[in-house]
């Protein structure tokens, strides 16, 4: 008699297995941070929960593309995507919806989430000054308004205009500093370059590292990369303004879709991300730094040194962005 009762709880237990995850919710992201950073935080989070992640992955633009001519049918819960520039047009284009949570508000630090709550940043990345160490010396960089300066020409090298991490900082500079400054600043950068804008962060190094230009503008991580591949280039990380306004940073980041059928799923899951359980997972996999100030950076990361960061809203990365391209334009940026 005794066997059927075992048999049958393992059957329940199999059946349970199965019923579990259904009860314990779904959600469907669309993510523009690609899928080998986010899938094994995905895993993660439902092996913790129970919570079932679907998603896709593609490019900014086409995903909040999709998103509005999806409109109230689409089955995405949350977006996730890289600058606040793109953040900030997706709660324009109206796809995002607000969350009001203490969770969010105590883990992320103000200039790094929307006023509004449609978007949150959950890693900084930090755009600074990289050098090639054969020949510049830390001692003789400032800021990145410096960089303007007759002492860097035809020494400096810069990514595209048309990259939305260049259009993010030079709003940025344009809250600083205002639209002459600004305008010097970008006229001075372009009379230094020492060959025409690169399509990458990544040819911004390497040509660095060749001797085609002394100085540049980078994202960490790009550094991070190369260098882990590379490790004998002749190249250091300098942090600027550091008497003045700071590194500029932005962010890779989230908000739930103005449609979410899982709405409280999907508040829950952005909290989750904000915690130090999922920071360090979600940072580390890029080589970024975590917003939640709890969390320590991973320790390759944390060698690159301690930096003060601009505290300048990253709101204003979106709504100075139409005038940060006309200004590039006009500064014959390209
Ligand atoms: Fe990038």
């Amino acid at each position: 008699m005794k066997l059927p009762v075992v048999r049958y709880l393992v059957l329940a237990a199999g059946v349970l297995g199965f019923i579990i995850p259904a009860w314990a919710g779904e959600l469907t992201i669309y993510s523009a941070r690609k899928e080998h950073l986010v899938k094994p935080i995905f895993d993660e989070y439902t092996k913790k929960t129970g919570v079932r992640i679907q998603y896709l992955t593609d490019k900014a633009p086409a995903l909040l593309q999709r998103l509005k001519a999806e409109g109230n049918n689409t089955k995405a819960d949350l977006l996730i995507t890289v600058d606040a520039g793109n953040l900030w047009h997706a709660a324009q284009e109206n796809v995002l919806q607000p969350v009001d949570s203490e969770i969010l508000r105590k883990n992320i630090p103000d200039h790094l989430r929307d006023p509004g709550g449609r978007w949150y940043g959950l890693s900084i990345r930090a755009r600074t000054i990289v050098y090639n160490t054969d020949k510049v010396k830390p001692e003789d960089l400032h800021s990145y308004q410096d960089l303007a300066s007759e002492e860097w020409k035809e020494r400096l090298v810069l990514r595209t205009s048309q990259k939305v991490y260049n259009q993010s900082l030079v709003a940025m500079l344009l809250v600083e500093n205002g639209r002459e400054k600004t305008k010097n600043i970008i006229e001075g950068w372009v009379a230094n370059l020492s060959a025409p804008p690169f399509s990458s962060d990544t040819k911004v190094l390497e040509s660095i590292a060749a001797g085609l230009g002394d100085v540049g503008i980078v994202n960490t991580y790009y550094y991070g990369r190369l260098i882990k591949k590379k490790p004998d280039l002749p190249l250091a990380l300098y942090w600027p303004d550091q008497d003045g306004e700071g590194v500029h940073v932005n962010v890779s980041g989230a908000g739930v879709t103005a449609h979410s059928r899982n709405r409280e799923e999907a508040v829950k899951f952005l909290e989750w991300l904000s915690s130090p359980e999922a920071q360090s997972l979600f940072a580390d996999a890029n080589m970024e730094y975590p917003v939640n100030p709890k969390v320590k950076p991973h320790s390759t990361v944390a060698a690159w040194g301690d930096f003060k960061q601009n505290m300048i809203s990253l709101a204003n990365a979106g709504a100075l962005q139409k005038d940060a391209v006309k200004l590039m334009d006009e500064a014959g940026y390209r």
